[in-house]
């Protein structure tokens, strides 16, 4: 099968930004430039293509990955938009995970905020390569030099600008390309002036570009040391170079909203951001005997792919998103969901533009296609050819902080509501849905008031169920503080055939956020191996919930080191019993404590209100990072508990006259302090 695009011309890009830093105004510009889109979508009129579910049309915050495909100086570039709030960490995690490279757009006015800083760093963690975009040079108080500063500061990476504003805010008159040794100045700005302040700057800076540039590649600095005149093309390299292997970050600047600045920015995609050739094969496993395997991005491979998202579309159904590693499929093709180990048949194939669908009839390496018919396959799983099976590390996602009971207002909409739960629970791993037994309530939990509150809305317009919801209720878990050896034996001798299950386990802290590790050091068959599986099952049961309030046990390693067994009477239900009760003795052996969610919070403030602010944090135990004075404006940096965060938003709003903003994101788990945690034990203690 020949291939639509040579492998080194597609880029699969993810634009990342800061919620209202622009990125939907830019990706609109960049559809509007690569020919797809003929009328331009304004945010602020809620017509954006790429924001296509009602609602967020309505809040203007992008909340699904939907991928779009664009054509840009014969490449292909897909964009897997990924969300600007951070209570959707899940969302850019997996849309993190399936892209080669990034655009990360800031706002010339804010510089970098809470939220760029944490997507900067998972975008380290999957090694995605960056090239920067100051936006909104047009507006009173942008300020590229100081963002480019605050880049290299607080995402501690070496910032480049290849690109340099002439003039700012009203005065926005052109763009200096440092590279092409460059004046461009606006249409109606090419005056004489303007064109002469641009070349002084040129001058100046495309100096300490080259500079920059041989500190860090040999062939500039063999170039430089000489004395020769280093080219246009000669410094692109460099800077691919030294992009892709993420040494150094090319920042760019312009307006989406006024339209400065985007085709640079396309060229500067396709000139420096990698192609599925320029990253490592992906590492793998053999799914039977975990034997590691490699596979390259080569159309020769066997087939590969990650599902890495999942929507309910009202006109196709069930629409899975795939990134195609290795190896082609064709639609209507069989293939193994190597992470559940079935066996699944792909249906038709499509490439989404963002105004239309394109039918393919087979998928490519380096592509990203969403794909109709299949039925198990979920966020997050691996596809493969089914003769050459691999597994991909699984995306590992938060678990949820905050939980809601939910019923619908007309009782007759009790199965509709159960059945879009659920539909919107396969979507998102972080949404969780559970029915209490002992109170008959569902409940739904997710990472944050927002997150909830978006899918409440979306039950209200996709499915047209109207839902009460109770108070959020904070997602307490428990854990232990010392390791402990615990003993349990399940023995009954009662007629007939009796019961025998007997282990000893090592109970253990782990480190935050590890979960749960269960290990089998049982030697010389003290406990036959079928019972083994059935230990872990009673350990995870003593799990559920903890002696202190009933929470769910976390971060703990439970290891199985001896036990004994009887020839007849020893089963799976017996050691299941043995285990739950050695567990549950030694957990409340182990100094159990409770475990509540903090989230980090940066407020953004006019100085005149920052004491007031920071008297109401201190009313919630919050704990002051930092505060950074600009001008007239404060950066509060703290970690504040989710427990206490409630109604923060409109507090806020009427301690500022509506002038402050924030900023609010899961931080980690921490021991609730001792005297809340027996308030929390008698309150749980009296309803049970
Ligand atoms: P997103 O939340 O990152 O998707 O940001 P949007 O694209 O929705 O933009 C947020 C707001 O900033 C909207 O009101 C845009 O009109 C405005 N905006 C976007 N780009 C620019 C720009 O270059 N200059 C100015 N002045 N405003 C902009």
């Amino acid at each position: 099968m020949s291939r639509t695009f040579p492998l080194e011309k597609i880029r699969n890009i993810g634009i990342i930004a800061h919620i209202d830093a622009g990125k939907t105004t830019a990706t609109e510009m960049i559809l509007y430039h690569t020919g797809r889109t003929y009328k331009i979508g304004s945010v602020d009129e809620g017509t954006a293509v790429m924001d296509w579910m009602e609602q967020e049309k309505e809040r203007g915050i992008t909340i699904t990955s939907a991928a779009t495909t664009c054509h840009w100086r014969e490449h292909c570039i897909n964009i897997i938009d990924t969300p600007g709030h951070v209570d959707f960490t899940a969302e850019v995690e997996r849309s993190l995970r399936v892209l080669d490279g990034g655009v990360v757009i800031f706002d010339g006015v804010a510089g970098v905020e809470a939220q760029s800083e944490a997507v900067w760093r998972q975008a380290d963690k999957y090694h995605v390569a960056r090239i920067c975009f100051v936006n909104k040079m047009d507006r009173i108080g942008a300020d590229f030099y100081h963002t480019v500063t605050m880049i290299s500061e607080r995402l501690r990476c070496k910032a480049l600008p290849i690109q340099l504003p002439l003039g700012s805010e009203k005065d926005f008159r052109g763009i200096i390309n440092l590279v092409e040794n460059k004046v461009i100045a606006f249409p109606d700005e090419s005056n004489s002036a303007s064109i002469e302040e641009g070349e002084a700057l040129l001058t100046k800076h495309r100096q300490a570009l080259i500079g920059n540039l041989a500190e860090l590649d040999e062939q500039i600095m063999l170039a430089y040391l000489n004395g020769q005149d280093v080219s246009a093309s000669q410094i692109k390299t460099a800077i691919r170079r030294l992009t892709i292997s993420n040494r150094a970050i090319p920042v760019l600047c312009g307006s989406a909203l006024r339209d400065k600045g985007i085709e640079l920015l396309l060229d500067a995609i396709v000139d420096y951001l990698p192609s599925p050739l320029d990253i490592p094969p992906i590492s793998a496993t053999h799914p039977s005997s975990g034997e590691k395997v490699l596979r390259l991005a080569s159309d020769d491979d066997p087939f590969s792919a990650l599902a890495f998202k999942t929507v309910f579309d009202p006109f196709m159904g069930r629409l899975v998103y795939l990134r195609v590693y290795s190896g082609s499929v064709k639609a209507g093709a069989q293939v193994l969901n190597s992470t559940i180990d079935k066996k699944e048949r792909l249906g038709k194939l499509y490439v989404m533009h963002a105004d239309h669908r394109e039918e393919i009839d087979h998928a490519e390496t380096g592509s990203i296609v969403a794909t109709v018919g299949l039925k198990m396959t979920s966020t997050g799983d691996t596809l493969c050819e089914p003769r050459r099976p691999v597994l991909f590390e699984a995306i590992r996602f938060a678990e949820p902080v905050l939980s809601m009971a939910v019923e619908p207002k007309s009782k007759v909409d009790q199965d509709k509501l159960d059945d879009s739960l659920a539909k919107l629970a396969m979507e998102d791993p972080t949404f969780k849905v559970y029915h209490d037994k002992e109170t008959g309530q569902t409940l739904i939990s997710g990472m944050g008031e927002l997150h909830l509150e978006v899918l409440m809305e979306r039950i209200f317009r996709e499915y047209g169920i109207r839902v009460n919801a109770g108070r959020p209720q904070v997602a307490y878990k428990e854990t232990i503080t010392i390791p402990v050896e615990s003993e349990g034996r399940f023995i009954r001798q009662s007629g007939g055939r009796g019961q025998y299950g007997h282990v000893r386990l090592r109970i253990e802290p782990g480190e935050r956020g590890s979960g749960f590790e269960f290990r089998d050091q049982i030697r010389g068959g003290a406990i036959p191996k079928e019972f083994i599986p059935s230990v872990e099952v009673g350990v995870k049961s003593a799990l559920q919930s903890g002696g202190l309030a009933g929470y769910p046990i976390v971060d703990v390693k439970v290891t199985l080191y001896d036990g004994s067994f009887h020839e007849v009477d020893s089963s799976d239900v017996a050691f299941r019993m043995a285990a739950f009760m050695a567990m549950r003795d030694g957990v409340g052996k182990a100094k159990p404590v409770i475990l509540e969610p903090i989230m980090e919070v940066e407020i953004t403030t006019p100085n005149q209100f920052l004491g007031d602010i920071i008297g109401d944090l201190n009313s919630r135990r919050a704990h002051i990072e930092g505060v950074e004075s600009r001008d007239e404006v404060s950066t509060i940096r703290c970690l504040v508990p989710l427990a206490e965060t409630f109604g923060f938003a409109g507090d806020l709003r009427s301690l500022s006259q509506g002038r402050a903003s924030h900023t609010m994101c899961f931080h980690r788990y921490e021991e609730l302090p001792q005297d809340l945690a027996e308030q929390i034990a008698a309150r749980v203690g009296r309803t049970r």
